[in-house]
């Protein structure tokens, strides 16, 4: 089974093809111009990962930008934005303050990503 697959990690965006094993392992991968396309294809097809931005309600009502500090798997978003929709934040907040720690026991925090307060 081949499958095609557009590279996010930089704005150059190769056009990736990847071979599939019957059993669902990648064979080969071509189209890639840097070992990150490479290994980003065989994620993708193996085992996806996404980071996660959105906003956490602060006590006063504004929203406060917050993302994952690093990538979580994709069948987690789901759960995932539940827990910050159920979050909230007294300002001020800085850059990098935790709101949620180790969310879904992924190893990621939800961090801040703005000044607010
Ligand atoms: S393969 Fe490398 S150069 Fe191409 S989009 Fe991915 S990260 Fe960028």
């Amino acid at each position: 089974m081949t499958r095609e697959l557009t590279c996010i990690v930089c704005p150059r965006g190769c056009s990736l093809k990847v071979e599939l094993a019957a059993n669902g392992s990648v064979e080969t991968v071509e189209g890639f111009a840097c070992p990150r396309g490479k290994q980003y294809a065989i994620d993708e097809c193996t085992h996806p990962m996404r980071t996660v931005t959105s906003t956490v309600r602060a006590t006063n009502g504004d929203p406060v930008p917050v993302k994952t500090s690093r990538t979580i798997p994709k069948e987690l978003i789901f759960d995932c934005m539940k827990e910050i929709n159920a979050a909230s934040v007294t300002l001020p907040v800085h850059i990098g303050d935790v709101v949620i720690a180790n969310l879904l026991d992924t190893g990621a925090d939800i961090i801040v990503t703005a000044e607010r307060g």
